[in-house]
């Protein structure tokens, strides 16, 4: 059991913990989600004593761990930590990244040491890349081994520092099936995560960590689909959406789509309603309101839902008024027309943006 009492961290500059208590129990896999910058990190360095408290108390397993006499390389032994951008040394294997701290720390034998770090090999899926050094592998091969490297320790507790959020969005998926199999070895697990379903599938209690505490937490279906407080309801909202701003002179259209892209796969939109995003987004954006001749502001934003399975794509953009969808060319119509299930346009000539068309994507 961790137990966490007023814990509190101030920088020169900063204060991100003010005030932050909380009981985290054998076993369970806390999700620790909120704006950058709450000091979700400072948290878990805390945890870790990579970070000393200014004041507050940590206890693991009754152990105060913030007590001036306790062991850090022992409390470090128990607590493992994966980070953002995986720290693995780049002059050994992966096999030598995983052995270095059991061997060093723990005293354990080579031998022994080595069978284990190939089970843990096996345990991320990636056994034939032992004698690989790190620049030899995908981001995704990285954090895998930083997650085997952390496992060899054999620690009671695992921290995740936004695991993913380093990763192109396409090795994404490798790295969470990977965690996702760690929470089945009843483990205490704390991870900082945007990624929300992601949460909702593995852990059992979330955190909304803003103005410097806990601020509300809960059990996911709480948190993410009935939170109470106002901040985290606009939270978890701003999550679920993207908000894209440019103006039709300087769009970077295939950053725009890449954007748009790691969106959909971020919240699993599923993979033909994906395509009738981009479709539209193509129609619209690029073959329609960036070639007219009138220089427009253009702001998109796109609002998956997944408990109702529905993709809100909504445009807003200045100038005089013109319905964008309506006056396609006859070909851009017909695919908007299989892409698009309902569309409103609107014209509000009091406000700088006041062209909307908003669009329900079709499900495919
Ligand atoms: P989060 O992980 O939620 O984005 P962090 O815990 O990284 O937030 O940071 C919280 C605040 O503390 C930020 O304002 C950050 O700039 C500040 N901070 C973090 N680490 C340090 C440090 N070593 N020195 C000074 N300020 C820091
Ligand atoms: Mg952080």
């Amino acid at each position: 059991m961790i137990k966490i009492e007023d814990l509190c961290k101030s920088y020169k500059d900063t204060a991100p913990l003010k005030n932050v208590n909380a009981v985290i129990n054998d076993g369970d896999v806390v999700s620790i989600i909120g704006p950058s910058g709450t000091g979700k990190s400072t948290l878990l360095r805390c945890i870790n004593l990579l970070e000393k408290p200014t004041s507050g108390r940590i206890f693991i397993d009754g152990t105060e761990v913030t007590s001036p006499d306790c062991n850090i390389e022992s409390i470090r032994g128990r607590v493992g930590m994966v980070f953002q951008s995986f720290n693995l040394f780049p002059h050994l294997t992966a096999i030598e990244n995983i052995m270095l701290a059991p061997v060093d720390l723990l005293k354990k034998d080579r031998q022994e040491a080595y069978v284990r770090g190939m089970e843990l090999l096996h345990t991320v899926g990636l056994p034939d890349k032992a004698l690989s050094y790190p620049d030899e592998l995908s981001g995704g091969q990285k954090q895998r081994i930083a997650i085997a490297r952390t496992l060899a320790m054999e620690p009671e507790v695992i921290l995740l520092d936004e695991p993913t959020s380093a990763l192109d969005p396409t090795m994404v998926g490798e790295v969470q099936s990977v965690i996702r199999e760690l929470t089945k070895l009843n483990k205490t697990m704390l991870i900082v995560t945007h990624e929300m379903n992601f949460a909702r599938a593995i852990s059992n209690r979330v955190f909304y960590m803003d103005e410097g505490s806990i601020y509300e937490e809960g059990t996911p279906d709480q948190i993410f689909d009935h939170p109470k407080k106002e901040k985290t309801r606009r939270f978890i909202h701003r999550l679920m959406v993207l908000t894209l701003d440019a103006d039709s002179d300087s769009f970077d259209f295939p950053g725009t789509r890449g954007k748009i892209e790691s969106y959909c796969i971020k919240n699993q939109v599923p993979y033909r309603m994906t395509l009738n995003t981009i479709l539209a987004f193509e129609e619209l954006i690029q073959l329609n309101l960036i070639k007219s001749p009138e220089k427009r502001e253009i702001s998109i934003s796109f609002e998956f839902s997944a408990d109702e399975n529905e993709m809100v794509f909504t445009i807003d953009y200045s100038g005089n008024e013109y319905n964008a969808f309506e006056l396609s060319d006859p070909v851009s119509l017909g695919v908007l027309n299989t892409a698009v299930t309902r569309k409103t346009y609107s014209f509000d000539d009091k406000n700088k943006l006041g062209n909307r068309l908003v669009l329900l994507i079709n499900q495919g």
